[in-house]
């Protein structure tokens, strides 16, 4: 089939990976000038990396691993502390933190050069019983027999479909760099997650010498940006305990992005006749889970499963698709609206349950988020009360 996909993020490059090695042609419609350079480091959970190892795209040795997720409190205070070493023996693939850049390279690597069409910002899409079409900006238009859109959080292919309205604040945003800190976490496989009433903080090694910190702070659109945010985040969390004011001492301005949180309502249809979204567009969520790329990776191999049942009709197919996400993506998206990272268990409590348990209780969550090609036999383990036991 001849498939237009919008937008060459993450999610879309994923797409047309899995859709090439399908046997489809593949065309990307990218708004950017060119390939996207910047930006922090992605969590990628055992969900996420099984699918990009099934897309030939092997993580070993990339980014930091990480083995064990230690919630403190403000003072310095162990509140839980997860093994997701455990979690990485289950599955068969750790839990890595990578930069963007790093992502988009990989999935980059081996397309063909006149993949990707930078500079095409789509304006609308079109379709009938037999075709799509997409418009562009340039006043050019294309056409294929389905359309895939992956244009994030803005997505204007949802906005076509959904009408406007349909992204909503949520009530945190988050201030992140990836950086040289030399601390004494930065070289390890541990991730600290440290929650104050001034809001939260993460720092979780990224590869050799690196280190990425994220600080999340209530917000709503209407707050202005501060002159000076670095200065703001030294008066509002430079009094936490080791290693907070150090991380603020050594991070500069020139590192700092600000993500205000953004949530949609999951649908059950995500589009309509031979158009259908794909990642941000279709599930924009609160960055609390680390799981908005891992879901993105999935819907990629979900879509490439289910478009290849060439028996039914495309908009069958591309319906079938979109209900097989639906109850994965929507159980994460409310629970990144409850915004766990931000979370105050109070450390006696946390004592109180076994390391194990937690784990265990991680493995069945991260079960329940998952329709893609994770070991199946995994999942038979845990199911039978197995796994991190
Ligand atoms: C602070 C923060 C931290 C995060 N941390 C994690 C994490 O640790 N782990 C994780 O799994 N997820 C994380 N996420 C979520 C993750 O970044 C997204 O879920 C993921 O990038 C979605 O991929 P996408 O391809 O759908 O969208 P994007 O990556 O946003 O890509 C969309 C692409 O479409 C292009 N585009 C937009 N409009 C148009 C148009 N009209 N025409 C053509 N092209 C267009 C854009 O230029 C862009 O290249 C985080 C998000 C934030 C904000």
């Amino acid at each position: 089939m001849d498939v237009i996909v919008i937008g060459a993020g993450v999610g879309g490059l994923a797409a047309a990976r899995r859709l090439l090695a399908d046997g489809h042609r593949v065309r990307v419609f990218e708004r950017a000038p060119a390939r996207r350079t910047g930006g922090a480091a992605l969590t990628i959970f055992g969900n996420g990396a099984a699918v990009l190892s099934d897309l030939g795209i092997s993580l070993d040795g990339i980014g930091g691993r990480i083995d064990r997720i230690d919630a403190r409190t403000d003072g310095g205070r162990l509140r839980t502390t997860m093994d997701l070493a455990h979690t990485a023996e289950t599955y068969g693939f750790p839990t890595r933190s990578i930069s963007r850049r790093q992502i988009v390279d990989l999935l980059s690597d081996g397309l063909p050069d006149d993949l990707i069409r930078h500079g095409m910002a789509c304006t609308r899409v079109e379709h009938d019983a037999d075709r799509v079409t997409a418009h562009f900006e340039d006043g050019t238009s294309v056409t294929g027999d389905l359309l895939v859109g992956a244009d994030g959080i803005h997505s204007a292919v949802r906005r076509q479909l959904w009408g406007e309205g349909t992204v909503r604040p949520a009530s945190f945003g988050t201030w992140q760099g990836l950086s040289p800190i030399d601390i004494d976490i930065t070289d390890t496989t541990l991730h600290y997650m440290i929650t104050g009433k001034e809001g939260a903080c993460g720092l979780i090694p990224a590869g050799p010498g690196l280190l990425q910190w994220w600080f999340d702070v209530r917000w709503k659109p209407s707050d202005p940006r501060p002159d000076a945010p670095l200065e703001m985040l030294r008066d509002r969390f430079g009094h936490w305990a080791y290693p907070v004011p150090q991380v603020l001492a050594a991070a500069t301005e020139d590192d700092l992005d600000f993500f205000g949180h953004r949530w949609n309502k999951v649908r059950r249809v995500w589009g309509e006749g031979r158009i259908t979204l794909l990642g941000d567009s279709a599930h924009t969520m609160p960055p609390t889970l680390g799981q908005g790329a891992n879901q993105t990776f999935e819907d990629a191999w979900v879509l490439g499963r289910e478009l290849a049942k060439d028996d039914k009709p495309v908009a069958d197919r591309l319906r079938a698709y979109e209900r097989a996400r639906y109850p994965h993506v929507n159980l994460v998206s409310r629970m990144a609206r409850r915004n766990p990272a931000n979370w105050r268990i109070p450390p006696f409590i946390g004592r109180r349950i076994p390391e194990t348990s937690q784990t265990k209780l991680l493995i069945r969550f991260s079960n329940r988020l998952t329709d893609g090609p994770l070991p199946s036999a995994t999942r038979d383990a845990v199911a039978a009360g197995g796994g991190a036991g």
